[in-house]
Parts: C-alpha cells; sequence; structure tokens
C-alpha cells in the first residue's frame, strides 16, 4: 500500500476472481464461462465495429438496448447495459445503498457483494442459507434493507421459483431488491416479467454465460424506469462510455442469434443431467443446480485435495476454502467431451485414493 491510498480503501480486501491461468492448456471448468465460442455473425459485428475505434462508441447502446428491450418484451428506458453485470450490480449498492439502506444478502452467494458493500462503505449483513444449501424465504421477508439476490445462487446453483422471488420482493415494498440472474438462461424463472408489478424490483442479468461473451464485458439491469434513470446518473457520473462500441455490436449480433443461444443452454442443461448422475453414482452429493455448473462433494476425498489433483492432471475447478463450502467443488458445465475428461480424471484420483 502507498502512504497515499485514501483510508477509507486501507481495510478493503478485493474480489479474488477465479484463476485465468495461460501457462498450461486447462480444461477450463473454473469460471462458469460457456464452452462454445459467440457466433461468426457475432466475430463479424465486434470486427466491424473495431474499423471504427477513432470514434467514441454511443454511450447510449441505442440499437443494442432497443433489441434488448425487445427481446425481454420491455421498453428501451426499463433496460441499462452495462461493462459485465459486474458494474451494474456496483451501481446498485451505489444507487440503493447506504447506512439507512443497509445491504442484505446470503452468508453463501456471489462473493463480489460484500466487496462492493464495503467499497461504497455500506454496511451489509449476511443471512446464512439453511441446512441444505437453500435460501430461507421467510429470512427475507420486510427486512427493510436492500436486498441482493442471486437467482439461481452462486456457488450452489440452487434457485428460489419465481413465486418465492415475488413474496420477497412484495413484502419489501420500500426497499429495493435486486435479483441477479447471472445463470437464469440454464433453468431458473425469471423475474423480468414482474417489473411493471413492482417499481422496487431490479433484477440483472449478463451476456457472459449463455451469450458466450464473457471477455466482451457485457451485462444489464431491467427494472422501473426510476430505477434504471437513478442507475443512468450513476452511471454518466462514473464513465458514460462503459460498453465500447465492439462490445455493443457483438452483443447486439448475440440477440440477433438468440435460437443459437436457447440451443446452447439446452446442451449445457443435458451436460449437466449427466455430470450431476456421473458424480452421484461416483459417490458426490451434488445440489440440484438450475445453473451452468454444479457444486458437488465426495464423501472420499478432500475439496482442496480433489481440486489439487484435477489441476495437477489439467483440469481446472474452483474451490474455497472457506468452512462451509470447503467439502465441494464448483464445477463448470462445459462440452460433453470436456465433461468426460473431467469424469475420466475424478475416477482415476478415487481409484488411487482407495
Ligand atoms: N453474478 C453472479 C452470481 C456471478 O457468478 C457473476 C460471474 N462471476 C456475475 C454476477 C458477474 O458476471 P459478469 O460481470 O461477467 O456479467
Amino acid at each position: 500500500m502507498s502512504r497515499f491510498f485514501s483510508s477509507k480503501f486501507q481495510a478493503l480486501t478485493p474480489y479474488t476472481p477465479g484463476e485465468q491461468p495461460k501457462d498450461t492448456q486447462y480444461v477450463k471448468l473454473n469460471t462458469n464461462e460457456s464452452p462454445f465460442p459467440p457466433s461468426e455473425r457475432v466475430a463479424k459485428s465486434a470486427a466491424a465495429a473495431a474499423a471504427g475505434l477513432q470514434l467514441y462508441n454511443d454511450p447510449t447502446c441505442s440499437a443494442l438496448s432497443k433489441k434488448l428491450a425487445e427481446t425481454l418484451g420491455v421498453e428501451a428506458d426499463e433496460v441499462l447495459l452495462t461493462n459485465g453485470s459486474d458494474e451494474i450490480l456496483n451501481f446498485a449498492f451505489m444507487a440503493f445503498c447506504d447506512k439507512d439502506h443497509p445491504a442484505a444478502f446470503a452468508d453463501i452467494t456471489y462473493g463480489f457483494y460484500k466487496v462492493f458493500a464495503a467499497l461504497n462503505g455500506v454496511p451489509y449483513t449476511e443471512i446464512p442459507l439453511d441446512d441444505e444449501y437453500s435460501i430461507r424465504v421467510e429470512d427475507y421477508l420486510s427486512l427493510g434493507k436492500t436486498v441482493f439476490i442471486a437467482n439461481p445462487n452462486a456457488p450452489t446453483g440452487k434457485a428460489l421459483a419465481l413465486s418465492e422471488i415475488e413474496k420477497i420482493v412484495a413484502s419489501n415494498p420500500d426497499n429495493v431488491v435486486v435479483i441477479d440472474e447471472a445463470y437464469v438462461d440454464f433453468g431458473a424463472e425469471s423475474a423480468v416479467k414482474l417489473i411493471r408489478k413492482y417499481d422496487n424490483l431490479l433484477v440483472t442479468q449478463t451476456f457472459s454465460k449463455s451469450r458466450s461473451l464473457a471477455g466482451g464485458r457485457l451485462g444489464f439491469g431491467v427494472g422501473s424506469r426510476a430505477l434504471i434513470r437513478d442507475l443512468n446518473t450513476i452511471k454518466y457520473s462514473t464513465n458514460p462510455y462503459n460498453v465500447n462500441s465492439m462490445t455493443q455490436a457483438a452483443g447486439l449480433a448475440a440477440l440477433q442469434d438468440e435460437a443459437q443461444t436457447k440451443a446452447n443452454c439446452a446442451v449445457i442443461r443435458e451436460n449437466r443431467a449427466y455430470t450431476s448422475n456421473a458424480l452421484t453414482a461416483l459417490g458426490f452429493s451434488v445440489l440440484e443446480s438450475k445453473a451452468n455448473f454444479v457444486f458437488a462433494k465426495s464423501g472420499q476425498i478432500s475439496g482442496l485435495s480433489l481440486y489439487q489433483q484435477l489441476k495437477a492432471r489439467g483440469v481446472l475447478v474452483r474451490h474455497f476454502e472457506t468452512p462451509r463450502l470447503k467439502d465441494y467443488n464448483r464445477i463448470t458445465i462445459g462440452t460433453k467431451a470436456q465433461m468426460d475428461i473431467l469424469l475420466q480424471n475424478v475416477r482415476e484420483i478415487l481409484e488411487e485414493q482407495s
């Protein structure tokens, strides 16, 4: 730390992103990326936009906002595109939380919520998941706090039904409830259809997972016009050009390829069932996942040892060495061929172990 670092950030522990190793070609199942590259249309559109990089990008993302709104069945002024969904989540902490509106989220959830709260000086409460790693809806009713819920949750993959989400939103009318739907396209129900009914609901989604654009950094929020206006105030007070022109073009092209996105999601769901069944047959407990990853623990080997041995064999999964997570590993669902490599290595490691 330099002697110039503001005292308000000196205690900040930044988020640790999953490993992105460049040394070895891993079977990379650690950061919930799509195993499918973007379509040729996406690649060509981004390349065409690169030819105009001498000009500033459109700060309103007008073509992309219009197409996204049409895809979601809302109006363009009910959406806001951002640099990944991490950015809209940070904007939500900035816009809707302070000492009078503290944040609340699960104790086991996306690790960035805590960091955004700390970054913005927002007090927060962590609400424990139950013994089955589920969110207890009762704990979120009439909370009087700004609520953040990942649905499906990470790293568990478990999802709440839309009726349960609605109960939480309806019971907190004077606080914003943010539903982070980064993984919704893999099998959960979206709350987007509720945004006109509840002016306190903000739904966030991303192009990083189902739309194969993690490296493009494109996410968005959907909510009432008033909420979106507030978030725009934050955007235009930080970085109006937050979504670069190549990413705007790539995002627009990806939305023209919705059929491809749906087909890719169907393959991931199939491979998820295949992997869950195979791991269960190998003695793992696997939480029921609605996301593009599974959270699994072996009865035979510690989570850390399995992670380390898989890594030594060229298969990268995500391990969290915290008390309630350390027996598990989070495994991204890839292609069938990738899952077969994972499963073969798991079998060999377990055999060596016994
Ligand atoms: N929410 C959740 C629950 C996530 O797991 C992630 C991915 N790390 C994000 C949001 C942010 O993703 P991105 O910024 O790539 O849209």
